[in-house]
């Protein structure tokens, strides 16, 4: 049972302070809302949504919804992938008559793998104000909960939908060294997980971020060789939306060792370990006998585990 909260009403007193600051006229208000749950949503956004003239969104239904959950009731205007440069113009001249407009997405940052960014630029090169209300991110969320121990991160979000295209972009990402951050559509995570497996060694961390902030919310981490079992394990998980973060590439030489010992287990997989040690020191240029000692150790280990 949740415990009794200690006073809900807390941040009341605060909207006050929050409704004393500036709201400029003349701008748009690049606004962040809930990627799941409704209250994760920043005080000095709620003052501006109940301020703002019009706000522009991608799904009016969507946004008409999440704002009836603050009591909220706005002019919407549909602001989508397909008509961003012409609602642009739109909004331009109303922010040039002086309108407060706030842009938001179905969920989280706009123009973060949404609509917004184009809008934003053409209001800027207009010469007018854009000021952004941060708040929620699922990239950020799922970075700051994955435990991933790096200074960096290289934010990829949607890979392309075509696996050989998939296939490229995961090449061109191998030798990065910062935290990976990908985007997926629940129905393509199978496919993403066999894509990332194919392309990077098995023994980097992966963390799936799945359904943050909502109700299902999970967030596991494992070896990329243990992923693909991690989601088959539930068929729940075939659904929902997800973040994956995966470990960068270790220093060169770890790198190099990996890519031989990837290359191993694939020939081992198809013959006999000798010759998967032979075929091994052809393609990496290791040594053949360090790669046969390496093919027993993996063969002793497959025997007690295994190998996915
Ligand atoms: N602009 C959003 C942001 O700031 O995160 C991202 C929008 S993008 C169209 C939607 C993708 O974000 C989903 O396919 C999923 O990869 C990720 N996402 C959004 N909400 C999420 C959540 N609650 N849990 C996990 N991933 C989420």
């Amino acid at each position: 049972m949740n415990p009794a909260p200690p006073n809900a009403l807390v941040a009341l007193p605060l909207m006050d302070e929050v409704a004393r600051q500036t709201y400029p006229a003349a701008t748009l208000y690049v606004l962040a809302t809930p990627i799941g749950n409704f209250a994760d949503i920043t005080l000095r956004a709620l003052h501006a949504l109940a301020l703002v003239d019009a706000v522009a969104c991608e799904d009016t239904r969507n946004t008409g919804h999440l704002l009836s959950h603050y009591g909220l009731s706005k002019h919407l205007i549909a602001a989508h992938q397909h008509n961003e440069r012409a609602v642009a113009e739109k909004l331009i001249a109303r922010l040039q008559a002086g309108e407060r407009i706030a842009l938001v997405s179905d969920a989280g940052t706009p123009a973060v793998s949404d609509p917004g960014a184009r809008i934003v630029d053409a209001v800027r090169a207009a010469g007018l104000r854009v000021l952004p209300l941060p708040g929620p991110s699922a990239a950020i969320a799922a970075l700051s909960a994955s435990g991933l121990v790096c200074d960096q991160f290289h934010f990829v979000g949607f890979l392309p939908a075509r696996a050989s295209a998939r296939a490229l972009a995961l090449q061109q990402l191998r030798a990065a060294a910062a935290t990976l951050i990908f985007y997926e559509a629940p129905h393509r995570i199978n496919e993403t997980v066999d894509a990332l497996a194919a392309a990077f060694c098995p023994r980097r961390q992966i963390v799936f971020a799945r359904e943050l902030t909502k109700l299902f919310e999970e967030i596991h981490r494992c070896p990329l060789s243990d992923a693909a079992a991690w989601v088959a394990a539930d068929t729940h998980r075939q659904k929902g939306e997800y973040v994956l973060l995966l470990e960068g590439a270790p220093p060169a030489a770890d790198e190099d060792d990996a890519e031989a010992e990837r290359v191993l287990r694939i020939l081992l997989a198809e013959c006999p370990l000798k010759q998967a040690a032979a075929l091994a020191a052809q393609i990496t240029g290791h040594k053949k006998n360090a790669l046969y000692e390496r093919a027993l150790r993996l063969k002793a280990e497959s025997e007690q585990t295994p190998i996915n």
